[in-house]
């Protein structure tokens, strides 16, 4: 499958938005971000200029598929699936995103960037109500406890974090962290996504 494997930092620039895809690194003075938030490139300085509307749309759209790491046709489903869901078309589609069980591994904490967590969930890390689960995109439900499996939490990464994961735990998950366990408390609501997106612009631009 095409992943992008160039610079994730270089990402940010371009959305001039922290999109927190480095893990650790975002949070500390090392993020770029901080001291060059201009777009990529030689004259990414220069080349800043009025946007079109659909170039408007579009960066949002590119902002948010690459803060939750989602590739373009699944990120399109993702929009179908919402557009089909009762409520605002823009709101169903962040709940969607803010679902992924790769997405609730780096809430809680026991993954530091979202490729981080993605990787934990592919290598079998991840037990959801006691069973292995480990594709990235499940949507998880109320009432679902996110464990480790057993031996998984003799790793160091993981060991380190029942001292606490200094993440702010969203209100619609709540995290154990002596046990490493995660609980789905409800479904997430508009005022979880913790990202600056203006979902409406992404509605706009596959209406068109
Ligand atoms: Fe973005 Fe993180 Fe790189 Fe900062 S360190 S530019 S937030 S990926």
């Amino acid at each position: 499958m095409a992943r992008y494997t160039g610079s994730v930092c270089r990402l940010c620039r371009r959305e001039g938005q922290k999109l927190f895809l480095k893990g650790d690194k975002c949070y500390s003075q090392k993020c770029v971000f901080g001291h060059r938030p201009t777009p990529p490139g030689q004259h990414g300085q220069a080349r800043q200029r009025k946007m079109s509307e659909y170039g408007i749309q579009l960066r949002e759209k590119q902002k948010a598929r690459r803060a939750y790491g989602v590739l373009e046709t699944q990120f399109h489903r993702y929009y179908e699936h919402a557009s089909n869901m009762k409520g605002v078309t823009g709101e169903n589609l962040l709940q969607l995103l803010e679902r992924r069980l790769d997405n609730v591994i780096y809430r809680v904490g026991l993954g530091s960037s979202r490729a981080q967590a993605r990787q934990f969930v592919r290598h079998g890390h991840i037990y959801i109500n006691g069973a292995k689960v480990d594709i990235p995109s499940y949507l998880v439900k109320a009432g679902e406890v996110i464990t480790l499996r057993a031996r998984s939490k003799e790793i160091e990464h993981f060991k380190a974090l029942r001292e606490g994961t200094g993440r702010i735990v969203p209100k619609w998950l709540t995290f154990d962290a002596e046990n490493l366990t995660a609980t789905v408390a409800a479904l997430p609501a508009r005022e979880d996504v913790d990202l600056s997106i203006q979902e409406h612009l992404i509605v706009e631009l596959y209406s068109r």
